[in-house]
């Protein structure tokens, strides 16, 4: 990873104008914000650059309103809530560049804290315009990104700005940043990834850089059904991709040439119907499925075994849960997994980062989040950084 500017390179900002990429993206119902985590998060940064004085213009996107103005997506609706988390007063302006937020920030004073429009009302934004860009950039001093969840999208917003305004990582960016580089980048050997999660469609670039950089894949979940078919074993009616045979025998010859050991489950858990401690539940070793039932999760003894290959690693690398853990007891294997890790991150001998909306649900689900090293909440950010992309918000902050 290149290197990149942080608020700590950032000299005397008093009196400027700092235009702030956040991901103020929440979760809404009947008009109140249901989960204010996104706000927390950008919290640090907003405050800090206000204390330093500057006079801060919050630009965030809010649902996908296609470059129309759609009011039930106007960020006037979150306003309120974000100054009661940062418990400062925080004006709103219904605009991202031109007269009225040239006006509204003659109006504020030094460490005064300002939320723009929805980016995406304008159709610039997405198609990250440079019309648009120098117009935004036209009131303001300095750019920061905070927002690492919208870092894969070229837009105005992530990453148009950088190019014509001084740019710097916010403080959540900057964690997200060195966290993933400890992970992935410059990580300590041996580095293991668990991926898990329902299919390999959905994560093949993932699993397939995966393999040159890692020394032990860690493969659970549905996806783990398509390897094992490849390897001719009868995985009854589990969800299996069986036209993504030849990939995942790809993807594991892959793993050999570049000396990285591929787990699959050779025990799992199974049933016939798929429900909450069906009757039919038992444990039985992976060539002994029969063809009336489907894998659910791995097995007990095949995650103990998991956990020992976990101990003589130094990092870890998590997306996907080992089952279908919204249903018990197929969350087993992911929750007995996550405690491993999670106790040997505690102790000091693994790093370990995971990241995926279902993971971290997971995860939260397990009780183990606080002692996971690094948690990614990012979802599709985080999976094109697991596919060894190059973000554009990232790579603009890097310049
Ligand atoms: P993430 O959101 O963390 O990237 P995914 O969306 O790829 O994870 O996968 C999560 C889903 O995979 C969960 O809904 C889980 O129920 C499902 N899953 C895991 N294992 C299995 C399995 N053996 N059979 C069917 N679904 C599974
Ligand atoms: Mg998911």
């Amino acid at each position: 990873m290149s290197t990149f500017k942080t608020l700590d390179d950032i000299g005397d900002v008093n009196g400027k104008v700092a235009l702030v990429r956040v991901d103020f993206n929440v979760p809404m119902k009947d008009g109140l914000v249901t989960d204010d985590t996104r706000i927390r998060t950008a919290m640090p940064t907003i405050l800090e650059l206000a204390e330093k004085g500057a006079k801060v213009l919050i630009l965030a996107h809010f649902g996908r309103p296609k470059g129309e103005r759609v009011p039930t997506m106007s960020l006037s609706l979150v306003v309120n809530e974000v100054a009661k988390v940062l418990g400062k007063e925080v004006m709103f302006v219904p605009e991202i560049a031109g007269d009225v937020v040239k006006q509204a920030v003659g109006i504020l004073r030094a460490g005064d804290i300002a939320l723009l429009e929805n980016t995406r009302f304008w159709k610039g934004e997405e198609k990250n315009d440079p019309e648009l860009a120098a117009a935004v950039a036209a009131n303001g001093d300095l750019y920061v990104n905070d927002a690492f969840s919208a870092a894969h999208r070229a837009h105005v917003s992530t990453e148009g700005l950088a190019k014509v305004l001084p740019a710097y990582a916010g403080r959540s960016m900057q964690a997200e940043l060195e966290a993933l580089e400890k992970a992935l980048g410059k990580p300590e050997k041996p580095v293991a990834a668990v991926v898990g999660g329902a299919k390999v469609s959905s994560k093949l670039d993932v699993l397939k850089h995966l393999v040159t950089q890692v020394d032990h894949l860690i493969i659970g979940g549905g996806m783990a059904n398509t390897f094992l078919a490849a390897k001719g074993v009868n995985v009854g009616k589990s969800l299996c991709e069986h036209d993504l045979t030849g990939t995942a025998d790809d993807i594991m010859a892959n793993a050999d040439a570049s000396g990285c050991t591929v787990h699959l489950p050779y025990e799992v858990v199974v049933s016939k119907e798929f429900a909450a401690n069906p009757p039919s539940l038992r444990t039985c070793n992976v060539h002994e499925v029969a063809e009336d039932e489907m894998i659910l999760d791995v097995g007990p003894l095949a995650v103990e075994a998991l956990g020992d290959v976990l101990k003589t690693c130094r990092t870890l690398v998590w997306n996907g849960p080992l089952g279908a853990f919204e249903t018990v007891p197929f969350d087993a294997a992911t929750v007995a997994l996550a405690k491993t890790a999670a106790a040997l991150s505690h102790e000091g001998s693994l790093i370990s980062v995971a990241g995926g909306g279902d993971t971290v649900a997971a995860l939260n689900h397990a009780g183990v989040s606080q002692d996971f090293s690094y948690i990614s909440t990012a979802g599709g950010a985080f999976l094109e950084w697991m596919e060894g992309k190059e973000l554009p918000g990232v790579a603009a902050l890097s310049a």
